[in-house]
Order: C-alpha cells, then structure tokens, then sequence
C-alpha cells in the first residue's frame, strides 16, 4: 500500500503475453513485487491464445511449444505474480496513477508503481480497398483468434487475401481443420527473393515452419498467386465478390463467404506513453515497453525483450538508474539479431510492383470507419490546403475523431497522406497521446472503489 492509500507495486506489467510473462517472472524471481494485468481472462497473448474449455489447443511448432510451456510453467510455479486478469490498461493519469478497468464489475481501480512495463503486442495492418468494410470481410488474425479459441474452422468458402506470413500460417490451419481456403492472394513473391530466402535459412525452425504450411497448402491444392493484388470485395447475390489481379494484369473474380485481410503486424503502441520515460514527475513510474508494442519481431523477440525489460526492472529497484536512452539501448541490443531476421521476412514478402497502395483506389473507398470518411474526402482536404496539419485534419476531416480515436485509422491515413503529398504526417500528430487509450464507460469511470477516497470529483484529462 503506498502512503496515499493506492494499492503499491515494484512492477506493473501491462500484457501477459510472451512479453509481460517473461518480464513479471524475471521480476518475481529477482525480487520484486509484480502486477501482471491482461484485458483477456488468461495468459497467453495472440500467439499463446488459450482455447475455451474442452477445446485441444491448436498445434504449435516445437520452437513456439518449447517456449509456451517454459512461460507458463513459469506463471503457475511462481505465485508471487499477482494476476489481474480481464483488466483493461487505459493510462497513466496527471498523478502517475496506473488506471486499469476492471471489465467485469465495471469499474476503474488505480494503482501506484515504481516501474511500469507495458507488454502489449502488435496489431494487425489492414489496408483499406473497395468494400474492405463489408460483412464477411474480417482479418486474417481475428480468423486464426477464432480457430485458436474453438478448434474448429468456419464453414464456407475463405479468400485470404494481402500480404505476409501470417496469411500462409492461416491458410494452412484452415487446411489442417478441414476447410481449406479457396485462394491465397499475395502481394509479394517469396520465391523470387533470392538473397531474402537464402539468408532466413540461417533461422532452419523458421524455414521448417514456413516449409509445413506451403506443405499443407500442395497437399490442399489450395492456389497461391504471388505478385497478386486484391482490388475489390462487392456485395453479391450468393455471399461476396472478390476481383484480384494476377501479376500479368488479369483480372478474376472468386465467389465467397468471407474474405480475411492481412496487411503486416505493427506494434499496439497507441496513446501508451513513451518508453523510457519518467515524466520527470514525483509519483510517476518509470515506463517501458516489451516486446512486440516496442518492435514487432516475433514471439522469441517478445521473450526476450521482456527478460531483458525484468532485469532493468531489477536494476532500477536497486537504486541503480540509467539514462533513458541506455535503456532504450539494451532492449534493442537484446533483440538485435531477430530485427534482422524479420527485416529479410519483409524484403521476402515486399509487395511486387512497389507499395503504392493508395494512389489507385476510387474515392468512395472508407479510410475512416468510425466517422465515414474517405479517401476522396482526404484528396479534396488537401487539394483546397496542402499544408494542413494532423490535428487540423482531424478537427477539420474528422479523421481519427471517432471512437476508436485514431487506434485503427490513424496509421492508414498518414500512409495515405504521405502517399498523396509526398510530405510525412506523424500519426502521433493525427492522434496525440492522452488516456483512455480505450473507450471506457463513463459509469466505470465514477463508480468507486471500495475503500477508496472519492475521486470522483476530480475530472480526467
Ligand atoms: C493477430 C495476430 C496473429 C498472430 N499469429 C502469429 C502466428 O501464427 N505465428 C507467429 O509466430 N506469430 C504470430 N503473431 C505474432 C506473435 O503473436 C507475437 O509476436 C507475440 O505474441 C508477441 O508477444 P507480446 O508479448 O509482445 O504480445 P502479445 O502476445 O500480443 O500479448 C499482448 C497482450 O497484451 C494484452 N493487451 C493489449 N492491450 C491491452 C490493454 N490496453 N490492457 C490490458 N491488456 C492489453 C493482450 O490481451 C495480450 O494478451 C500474431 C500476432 C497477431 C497480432
């Protein structure tokens, strides 16, 4: 407990994923009193996700299985992680208080700590295209949450279409649960990067995985267009239309029931305050980011990094502090060499015929979801003033202004912009940092904790 009545940890860790798991527990072990809060009801993260009860979890690679039976062993054998699951991060406020919703009673708990690591994971990259927004049409990682989760594919006939190796690894558990997808549609050619493929053999598991999911799609007869581009998804008679175009420019169309998109993974850093940072404030916990939130590099990486975030941990409760950017340091160098590798993985899947991507679509084509803006309404906005800036365009567009804050279509609209103008947009500029990061109910907000004081006076910034 700390002087001011707030429940008091060493290390608050935001995310049990590979990340959060290895730094609570290299925290625990040196030590430490650890808070380890996740918004999902188990440990696990996207790569560990946990199936419902009496669902087999899904088959990992040896590598992958290696390290989530280390991780959780881990969790279980050491009871002095204090476990918060179905908690929700949504700041750090003015005060340096860590705000957490609690999902299930509906209620915002704070908490005090000298260090908070927060351990978040990547999200999915979508691009927008013609009719992405149409029911059917989903990513390709909500499929693979949905298989992990029930063991069981969708019925019904699947497009993956986008680019990178997830949609390989969906594709091929899809065949492997029975339901093969109708056609991958990839935006890059693998197999014609000579030196991106020969250097990622000197990772041979990661070569073996890939190797099983191009197996399992032969043994399927599931097609996979390299080069490829899906240009549009319409509504028809009978489910969805999918026009893609081959590498020779020929247009085709795949009658569907769904269409899951992938466009990459970027980190789930959205409106999280900076690692490395103190605020330079009495009261305020120094933050650090682990894993794919920092970088994302991969499950490995994210363990790694979380190690290695524990052990800073346990050096700043020693009362042995380093500048901001040593630290920054020791988490890149910790993870060094997998930045390599994913660095051939991106060269191996870069789209054919270079990345313009936003250039080419109609103007009704939604950029923002949550307010219905498109990317004509972005051309006409810099036609009439081509130095607008972020916060401009969200005030003025409405971009980024709904009730995702920016979270899902700050990034695409910077691309868009960048795409356009030729002139860069920090997202940061379109979306600010601020809590929530997540929109919380206001009756959460107000509702008390028990034996806490009223702070339901004081208004949130
Ligand atoms: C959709 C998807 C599919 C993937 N599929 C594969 C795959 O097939 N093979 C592969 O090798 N890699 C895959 N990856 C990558 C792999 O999952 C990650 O590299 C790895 O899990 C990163 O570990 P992490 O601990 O950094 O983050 P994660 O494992 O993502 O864990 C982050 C945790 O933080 C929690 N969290 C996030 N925000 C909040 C918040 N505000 N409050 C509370 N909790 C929060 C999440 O619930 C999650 O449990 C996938 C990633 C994604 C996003």
């Amino acid at each position: 407990m700390h002087a001011d009545g707030q429940s008091f940890h060493d290390v608050i860790v935001i995310g049990s994923g590979p990340a959060g798991m290895a730094c609570a527990l290299t925290a625990a072990r040196g030590g430490a009193s650890v808070l380890l809060a996740d918004q999902r009801p188990g440990p696990g993260g996207a790569i560990f996700r946990v199936a419902i009860p009496g669902v087999p979890p899904v088959s990992l690679a040896r590598a992958q299985k290696r390290l989530r039976d280390r991780l959780f062993a881990g969790l279980e054998n050491t009871p002095a992680i204090q476990r918060l699951p179905e908690h929700l991060y949504l700041g750090l406020d003015a005060d340096g208080l860590v705000m957490l919703e609690d999902r299930k009673a509906g209620q915002v708990k704070t908490f005090r700590c000298r260090i908070l690591c927060l351990a978040t994971g990547a999200m999915e990259r979508v691009l927008p295209r013609p009719g992405w927004t149409l029911p059917g049409v989903m990513t390709a990682g909500g499929l693979q949450v949905m298989m992990k989760e029930t063991g069981r594919a969708p019925a019904g006939r699947t497009v993956l279409a986008g680019s990178g190796p997830l949609l390989l690894a969906v594709a091929a558990q899809l065949a492997r649960l029975g339901t093969p997808p109708l056609a991958v549609i990839e935006a890059g050619d693998p197999l014609r990067q000579l030196s991106a493929g020969l250097g990622l053999l000197r990772w041979p598991g990661l070569c073996l995985e890939a190797g099983g999911y191009v197996a399992s799609l032969l043994t399927a007869r599931v097609p996979w267009h390299r080069g490829a581009r899906l240009t549009g998804i319409e509504a028809a008679a009978d489910g969805l239309a999918a026009q893609w175009e081959d590498r020779h420019g020929r247009v085709h169309t795949l009658a569907a029931d769904r269409v899951a998109l992938h466009d990459g993974l970027a980190e789930n850093s959205f409106g999280l305050a900076p690692s490395g940072s103190s605020q330079n404030a009495p009261g305020h916990p120094l933050v650090l980011h682990a894993g794919d939130c920092r970088e994302a590099l991969g499950a490995p990486a994210a363990a790694c990094s979380g190690e290695t975030a524990g052990e800073i941990c346990l050096h700043v409760l020693a009362g042995r502090t380093e500048p901001a950017e040593r630290l920054q340091q020791r988490l890149k160098t910790a993870t060094s060499r997998y930045g390599k590798m994913q660095d051939l993985i991106a060269r191996a899947f870069s789209p054919q015929g270079g990345a313009q991507h936003f250039t080419a679509l109609p103007d009704d084509t939604a950029l923002c979801r949550c307010e219905g803006r498109t990317i004509g309404d972005l051309r006409k906005l810099f036609t009439a003033d081509p130095g607008l800036s972020g916060r401009e365009l969200k005030l003025n567009g409405r971009f980024a202004m709904g009730a995702c804050q920016g979270r899902f279509c700050a990034a695409n609209t910077a691309a868009a912009v960048a795409e356009l103008t030729g002139s860069s947009l920090p997202v940061s500029t379109i979306t600010g940092h601020r809590w929530p990061v997540r929109p919380v109910p206001i009756s959460s907000l107000i509702r008390l904790e028990p034996g806490k004081a009223d702070h339901a006076e004081e208004a949130p910034q």
